[in-house]
């Protein structure tokens, strides 16, 4: 990464502390919690951590938590469990409600300076006193209060004197601003409601951008970095900065990660959580972290997937298949090779003796430097394969099992099929083969060449489990772009159960957050509902390779 040209952020900062402008460098990560962690964040947190590993200084976690109505404990939890997996350690965990009384402050500065007044006018007329874009607003009757009243009125909205929406605090800018948000916006609004850190100790809420500049300010953040939807709220991120004479943190945007097939607003999530379209937040078809986690992502592969698609200053469409392809490489170097088979057939060797087991070496990981070591798998006369891997009438250029066709049984013999059964509706029950002793893997001198190799497990020796194959969630690549509600696109096939897939007894230990390549068929990982003797595995994705760097 020496090689890589620098992102425009990276570029900024280095000038920065080139200049001596910045002596250290601190950002910050600010969800709300309000719900789960998805992907789009992780970009988030991987650009403002990452910024601070490169250059030192350090990242503080905020949580803007300045909504009463929609904020949760359980997702400050979650929302912390998830940087931490991706391996982020925050220097200072806050939370804007902690700066509530000094924001309260800021407020009555304002007042004191004549650039805040208390508005009696509702929501419809505020909204109508804002004009439009092209024609400038009307003053509110209530904009030439004089500062007592003000300072007045607004303690009494913080007493609880007024019902919820009786009047706002405004600041006091310019209503003929070519910014919408210039336009006297609101800073402090009522709301008679419990949050969930400071319980009812306020009935005033601050808005998102008389919190989240003068929060930044507080903390001394030099670079704040969100996505583009704040270009507009620059200029009074500033201009609160300004008149206030606190701390000047900078605002930067850049381009927010949409992906394909996706949708990624915790709202819309929450939505298929609450209708239950998924199992929940960490549903394994979700683009949530913790979704991902259990789908079987590695932190690393995530990382991977943040630094491939880079820092934009334009809204652009990611390929759901940029975010496989990191995976399936990732797993390539770590996964152990190990067989499974999901939709069995029986295949019995005819002259393989009935009471015999033989114990066969396999090599964990081809992939892996040190190969990943081996394990033992037993071998017996009867063995399960893939229904798929056997045909009755075999296609040109078929190499697996058909009537007199040789294949090779990965880490085991050649076999050549001898004869099938059927039962009455026609369906092949069982497959017979009979082996060719001097053709073991590794120690072959048959002499015999064969073009195909299957997998297959031990019929005595198989263990049982579930496999749940994933299918993207959704069947159009922009759900938010189309006609409709977004759930109208969900894909009603993306999860397939297999109540009885067969695995070699080494899964039996199978643990969770690993993954396994099951040959042929993918990378798998263990589910958190696996239990012992009731193994489930989640496909994290399949082998094939639908996306080329
Ligand atoms: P959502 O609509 O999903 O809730 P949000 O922006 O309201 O998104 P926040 O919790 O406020 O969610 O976001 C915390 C940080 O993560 C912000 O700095 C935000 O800009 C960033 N972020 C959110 N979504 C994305 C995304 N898709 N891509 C990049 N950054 C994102
Ligand atoms: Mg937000
Ligand atoms: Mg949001």
């Amino acid at each position: 990464s020496e090689e890589k040209s620098l992102n425009f952020i990276e570029e900024l900062i280095e000038n920065d502390l080139s200049s001596g402008k910045t002596k250290t460098l601190v950002t910050r990560f600010p969800p709300e919690p309000n719900g789960y962690l998805h992907i789009g964040h992780a970009k988030a947190i991987c650009l403002n951590f990452g910024l601070t590993q490169k250059y030192g200084g350090y990242t503080n976690l905020r949580f803007d938590d300045t909504n009463p109505i929609t904020e949760k404990t359980e997702y400050v939890n979650s929302q912390q469990e998830d940087i931490h997996w991706l391996g982020f350690e925050w220097k200072n965990e806050l939370y804007a409600s902690d700066y509530f009384d000094q924001l309260h402050g800021f407020a009555v500065k304002l007042i004191e300076k004549g650039l805040a007044y208390v508005d009696h006018s509702t929501a419809e007329e505020i909204a109508e006193q804002k004009g439009t874009p092209t024609e400038p607003g009307k003053e509110s009757a209530y904009r030439s209060r004089s500062i007592a009243e003000n300072l007045a009125l607004f303690a009494s909205m913080k007493n609880g004197e007024f019902e919820d929406g009786v009047c706002t605090l405004r600041a006091k800018i310019d209503l003929s601003s070519s910014n919408m948000l210039m336009r006297d916006p609101i800073i402090y609004r009522i709301k008679h409601a419990h949050h969930h850190r400071t319980g009812n100790a306020w009935c005033i809420y601050p808005m998102y951008d008389f919190a989240h500049g003068q929060s930044d300010s507080i903390e001394n953040i030099t670079h704040s970095i969100c996505t583009l939807e704040y270009v507009s709220h620059r200029e009074l991120y500033d201009w609160f900065i300004e008149k206030l004479d606190i701390f000047p943190s900078k605002q930067y945007e850049f381009a927010r990660l949409n992906l394909t097939y996706t949708v990624m607003s915790k709202r819309k999530l929450m939505q298929l959580v609450n209708e239950n379209l998924v199992s929940g937040w960490d549903d394994p078809r979700m683009p949530t972290i913790s979704g991902l986690r259990r789908r079987g992502y590695t932190p690393e592969s995530i990382k991977e997937f943040c630094e491939r698609i880079g820092i934009a200053k334009r809204e652009n469409l990611i390929e759901l298949s940029l975010l496989e392809f990191c995976i399936r490489e990732d797993l390539n170097k770590r996964a152990t090779r190990v067989m499974a088979v999901l939709d069995p057939i029986k295949l019995v060797i005819t002259n393989y003796p009935a009471g015999k087991e033989e114990i066969l070496i396999g090599e964990n990981n081809p992939e892996a430097e040190d190969k990943g070591g081996t394990r033992e798998i037993p071998f017996s006369n009867e063995l399960w394969i893939e229904r798929e891997d056997f045909m009755e009438e075999p296609a040109k250029k078929w190499f697996r099992l058909a009537p007199g066709a040789t294949v090779r049984l990965k880490h085991a013999y050649i076999v050549k099929c001898e004869d099938f059964k059927k039962d009455e509706n026609g369906n092949v029950t069982e497959i017979q083969c009979t082996y060719i002793p001097e053709s073991k893997s590794g120690e072959d001198t048959s002499g015999i060449n064969v073009k195909g190799t299957i997998h297959w497990v031990s019929a005595k020796h198989a263990q049982t489990a579930e496999v749940r194959l994933y299918d993207r969630l959704f069947t159009v690549e922009s759900p938010d772009s189309e006609e409709g509600d977004f759930k109208d696109y969900l894909n009603s096939e993306s999860m397939e159960v297999i109540k009885q897939a067969y695995i070699e007894p080494y899964l039996i230990n199978a643990e969770q957050g690993v993954g396994y390549q099951f040959i042929r068929k993918g990378y798998f990982c263990v589910d958190k509902d696996s239990k012992p003797g009731q193994l489930v595995f989640n496909r994290t994705v399949s082998l094939k390779e639908a996306w080329k760097p």
